[in-house]
């Protein structure tokens, strides 16, 4: 392996990836290290949106559109439609490949089975199994490393605002795709019922701080048992999502997608966020005076999903009216859907 690049980027997710690809196309020396033996695997409802990237990943990533959404609170039950989809699912390791290839297609080297064990200011010491530990220097690093990002903490960034998801993958066919904003059971959280090609993302999301793992765990268990799946034997994946931003660029480091906390706290929704913020950043070292006006239009998203965040942190009631009042606006469409969305 290279002992130097001049962009080094820390995780071969969808953030990473787009990053990579757009760097490598404008003639930059790009490596990508990611620890996991294969790219793309990833605790994930596989959600896509409209507005954001379903209009434009390849139509073969598809693997189930839904054009009407089954929307339940607690008193409410709507659906909400339109000409076009507005929610699609894509499998994750689908999308990491296609993103890998194209990524290497333009130039750029992936090495995985590579964890980052160590930063400094100018390089970064990887552990691979096949050659050990070896010390690899950059000009410019790129944090995409997710969630708990080593990045971000070697940049000194406290993490705070941190919500987490219980994914459970398991076949069948469902046509109907459902949100369930059960204020007693997922707090501003939600569970969901998304059908993929030949299996169904049953999972729920919730407040890291109100709402632990484990206690959303049991919830989700006996939420999906009410609705006829049994999860008891099922294998569930749970990660967080990180909704804390603080900035993206602090000289030659950068933070992207998870690891910059782009994703959105009110419905974990960070794939969207990954690749456009990745774009920007590749964008941005490649000709320092390009605007981010993307980055600012997410954030200005994020902090909106944020006000309903904190006010429905206050009370469980306040909690319950605000959920309410959300599904009867959508109901009587004097709120879109995309509101939802981090892509504008
Ligand atoms: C249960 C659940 C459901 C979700 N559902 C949706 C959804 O339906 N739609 C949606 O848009 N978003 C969803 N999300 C959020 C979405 O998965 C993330 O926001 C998105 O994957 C972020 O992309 P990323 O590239 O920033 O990071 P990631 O996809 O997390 O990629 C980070 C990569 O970095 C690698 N890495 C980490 N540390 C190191 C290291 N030290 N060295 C080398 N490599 C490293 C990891 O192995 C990983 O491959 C969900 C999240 C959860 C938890």
């Amino acid at each position: 392996m290279k002992s130097s690049a001049e962009i080094v980027i820390v995780g071969a997710g969808p953030g990473g990836l787009a990053c990579a690809k757009k760097l490598a196309e404008n003639g930059r020396e790009v490596l990508v290290l990611e620890r996991q033996q294969h790219i793309g695997p990833k605790v994930c409802a596989g959600g896509i949106t409209w507005s954001g990237l379903l209009r434009v990943v390849p139509e073969e990533l598809i693997e189930a559109a839904f054009a009407r959404q089954f929307i339940f609170s607690n008193f409410q039950q709507i659906m909400v439609a339109e000409p076009n989809p507005i929610v699609a699912t894509i499998n994750r390791e689908t999308l990491g490949r296609r993103m890998a290839q194209d990524a290497e297609k333009a130039g750029a080297v992936i090495r995985t089975g590579t964890a980052v064990r160590r930063i400094s200011g100018d390089h970064v010491v990887v552990k691979n199994e096949e050659n050990g530990t070896q010390k690899i220097t950059y000009q410019h690093l790129v944090g995409a490393d997710g969630s708990s990002s080593m990045v971000r903490r070697y940049l000194g960034i406290p993490t705070e605002k941190l919500g987490v998801g219980i994914n459970y993958q398991i076949k069948g066919k469902s046509t109907k795709m459902e949100w369930h904003l059960n204020t007693k059971l997922f707090g501003f959280g939600y569970g969901w019922i998304f059908p993929h090609r030949d299996t169904i993302s049953i999972g729920a999301y919730g407040d890291q701080h109100n709402l632990p793992a484990a206690a959303l765990k049991k919830r989700l268990l006996s939420w999906a048992a009410q609705k006829g799946y049994d999860l008891s034997r099922e294998q569930s994946r749970a990660a967080f999502v990180n909704y804390d931003y603080k900035g993206f660029s602090f000289d030659n480091i950068w933070l992207i997608g998870d690891a910059a906390g782009l994703a959105s706290g009110l419905t974990g929704e960070g794939i969207y966020p990954a690749i456009v913020s990745g774009k920007t950043v590749a964008q941005k070292i490649i000709e320092p005076s390009s605007p981010t006006t993307a980055i600012t239009a997410m954030v200005r998203k994020q902090k909106r999903h944020q006000t309903v965040i904190k006010l429905s942190a206050k009370h469980p009631l306040l909690c319950s009216l605000l959920m309410e009042w959300l599904v009867f606006l959508l109901r009587i469409k004097i709120l879109d859907f995309h509101t939802l969305e981090m892509a504008d």
